[in-house]
């Protein structure tokens, strides 16, 4: 009886510090996955081959396994390509589908002439092509971000918003592309990231003064698209995105006025535009007449009228606008003029409008509000909270 219950009371103790385990174990996955502030960003598009260099030492891994192809002190510029059914790399070919490049300390990773910081994975496709994508802590990211998207000469005040909403908008990536093989892009489709070469002294004061801030709503990470100009008025994220938040209604916006660049104007001939529209998706065959749409509270046309040779076409304006080149027509603010030898757009702003205004950021600054006044001011009813506090 008494050995009964001594066995009773050990495997008692034992579930209870299993349990224990389990949920010590629970503990540590969950905060990793909370406290993960690593970005995958893709360096670019599918390529051919890849010249991959290292400065100091490194080691190469296979994706997905232990197994070390190559280490060293240092790494004079090697070619990577795809090669039958695995990877080549230098005068080797692996049989695998990616290789991992991890440098170590502060050992800089160059990938076609340019500098990254943190680990650079290089992936076969199936189409035999090849994909980089840098895996780096957020904060590190942001310092390649920032130069490009405001200039580093413009005020602090203005640095630290689109700090902030870079930031945000790198975490809210992540949620959403979980299953794929990178967050976000590196050109204008996500945000502009150069790397190491791409940093500048304020850029980095700006992200280290806001280091971990985020935006939410509603306890979630909020989707903080931003741009460069809005002319005057916010757009409606649910009528570009598949997003509906009251942070991302649109807001009056009077402080971008006199922006550099606020008025453009580009040509197509109807065969151009028939063409691109083509290529995008978008069916026209034989157009005879464009026109403009209704618009939205922002001034934007909510679409454009397309007359060919089926019938009429709507076509909604931001999705026209990509079409014909976001470049070109730089916002769905426009208006038509026909002539003879096509149409000639005239238009304001620049981008697509939804959530915080660069230009507008920047007057705000210069009226001396502070960074958190700016966010509240393009992402009304959005707060401010720290990326380990989610
Ligand atoms: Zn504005």
């Amino acid at each position: 009886m008494a050995l009964k219950k001594q066995l009773s009371v050990i495997s008692y103790q034992l579930s209870v510090l299993a349990f224990v385990a389990l949920c010590f174990l629970f503990l540590i996955a969950r905060t990793d996955a909370a406290n993960s502030t690593n970005v995958r960003v893709r360096l670019s598009g599918e390529k051919d081959e890849v010249r991959l260099a290292v400065k100091g030492a490194y080691t190469i891994e296979a994706i997905d396994s232990d197994l070390i192809l190559k280490k060293g002190a240092n790494l004079s510029e090697e070619k990577v390509i795809p090669a039958g059914s695995g990877i080549q790399l230098g005068e080797e070919i692996f049989k695998i589908y990616g290789i991992r490049v991890i440098p170590k300390k502060d050992a800089g990773i160059s990938v076609d002439g340019k500098q990254f910081r943190g680990i650079i994975d290089i992936i076969r496709t199936e189409n035999m092509k090849l994909l980089v994508v840098n895996h780096i802590d957020v904060e590190k990211y942001l310092y390649g971000v920032l130069y490009h998207e405001v200039p580093h000469y413009w005020p602090m005040e203005t640095q630290k918003a689109q700090a902030v909403a870079a930031r945000t908008f790198a975490m809210y990536r992540k949620t959403i592309m979980r299953d794929k093989d990178y967050d976000v892009t590196s050109d204008i489709y996500s945000q502009v990231y150069g790397g190491k070469g791409s940093e500048h002294g304020r850029a980095r004061k700006a992200v280290d003064l806001t280091k971990g801030e985020v935006l939410i709503f509603d306890g979630k990470i909020l989707p903080s698209y931003y741009h460069s100009i809005c002319a005057g008025h916010t757009e409606d994220a649910s009528r570009v995105f598949e997003v509906d938040l009251p942070p991302l209604k649109g807001v009056k916006c009077p402080y971008c006025k006199g922006a550099r660049g606020m008025n453009w104007k580009a040509s197509f001939s109807y065969k151009q535009m028939e063409e691109r529209l083509n290529a995008y998706g978008i069916k026209v065959n034989g157009m005879r007449d464009i026109t403009e749409g209704p618009r939205d509270k922002s001034g934007r046309l909510e679409t454009v009228i397309i007359k060919d040779a089926e019938g009429i076409k709507e076509i909604q304006g931001f999705k026209f606008r990509l079409a014909l080149g976001p470049n070109m027509i730089r916002s769905a603010n426009f208006t038509l003029n026909i002539t003879p030898r096509g149409v000639i757009f005239k238009g304001k702003g620049w981008g697509h409008g939804v959530g915080m205004c660069q230009w507008g950021a920047f007057g705000m600054a210069k009226k001396r509000a502070r960074y958190k006044k700016i966010l509240e001011f393009y992402y009304p009813e959005a707060k401010i909270n720290e990326i380990n506090g989610l």
